[in-house]
């Protein structure tokens, strides 16, 4: 193990109490854009690695767990994929994850940093693997609040892959009964929505549990999964959304058809990874049970 001296350390505080430490082997960008503080860096274990507002956004090394995940459970189960909406999602992974299904026609990303899109064009194009120059795909740079108000599209997929709703993050805005609401009309009837939705963690799963509850007031079904993200050090949690399709229960043979016409090989997701995604802990399925906060 290399001496912890000859490092400078990259510090990701969990809670004022909690910390993970990255060794930081290159530091190609820190600076901040009007948005957010940026930073981009490589550490020894897990490669390149997005950092936003001191919080791990990916890493080279485990994004693939992170982005198949967030896609590809919601779009094996939805009926209509020629239409996709991708609320933030800077690196372009999930972009490119979303390409990967020949079914997608379309697929419109909005996010709020055109800082955030330039870095990772510049030192992470391995994430997006060249999804912002696919003639599939609409780039656009603004806020999601603002085009969903403004556009009258309706999309058969909707992925919010947004930074965490901290008080001085540009997502905040984005999570209100409000928003939610104007989600669901940009949903075709019967669509999947699906949005990353912080960690699961038994000691740090309340905002994950406000979001499920908030969420449940609008879609009949509302399904939480997870895995372990190890560049994030947690349980990683997701939700899907949908007033027809229960995406936990879709049927082996429908995931390996599914699977089956995208391009280019998985990493991570699979019939059998799928059941790991949404068999939950017990204390977690109490959680989610539980009343308790909601975003209002
Ligand atoms: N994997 C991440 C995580 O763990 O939090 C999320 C990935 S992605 C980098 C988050 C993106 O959301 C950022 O690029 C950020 O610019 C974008 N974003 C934040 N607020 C936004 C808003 N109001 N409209 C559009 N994009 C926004």
């Amino acid at each position: 193990m290399p001496k912890t001296d000859r490092w400078n350390w990259y510090v990701e505080e969990f809670a004022p109490t909690e910390q993970h430490q990255h060794a930081v082997s290159k530091l190609f960008f820190s600076g901040e854009s009007a948005f957010q503080q940026i930073a981009v860096l490589e550490t020894p274990v897990f490669g390149k690695m997005l950092v936003l507002d001191g919080d791990t956004q990916s890493s080279q090394g485990d994004e693939k767990i992170y982005h198949e995940a967030l896609v590809h459970p919601a779009l094996a189960a939805a009926s209509d994929r020629r239409e996709v909406l991708i609320l933030g999602g800077g690196e372009g992974a999930t972009l490119r994850e979303v390409l990967r299904c020949p079914d997608v026609e379309r697929v419109t990303m909005v996010d709020i940093d055109g800082l955030v899109v330039e870095l990772s064009k510049k030192y992470l194009p391995e994430w997006a693997d060249g999804a912002f120059e696919n003639p599939r795909s609409r780039v656009i740079v603004g806020d999601a609040l603002a085009f969903m108000r403004e556009s009258s599209e309706r999309f058969g997929v909707i992925i919010s892959d947004l930074t965490e709703p901290l008080e001085d993050s540009p997502s905040n805005i984005l999570f209100n009964e409000e928003v939610f609401a104007l989600i669901k009309a940009r949903l075709l009837e019967g669509g999947v929505y699906v949005l990353q939705a912080s960690t699961s963690a038994f000691h740090n799963a309340s905002l994950h549990a406000k979001m499920a509850r908030t969420l449940r007031r609008h879609y009949r079904q509302v399904t939480s999964f997870s895995h372990h993200v190890p560049a994030f050090d947690t349980e990683w949690a997701f939700l899907a959304c949908s007033d027809r399709v229960d995406v936990a229960a879709l049927d082996a043979a429908s995931i390996a058809a599914y699977c089956a016409k995208l391009r280019g090989e998985s990493f991570f997701y699979d019939e059998q990874t799928h059941r790991r995604l949404f068999s939950l802990p017990l204390y977690l399925r109490r959680m989610l049970a539980a009343q308790g906060d909601t975003f209002s």
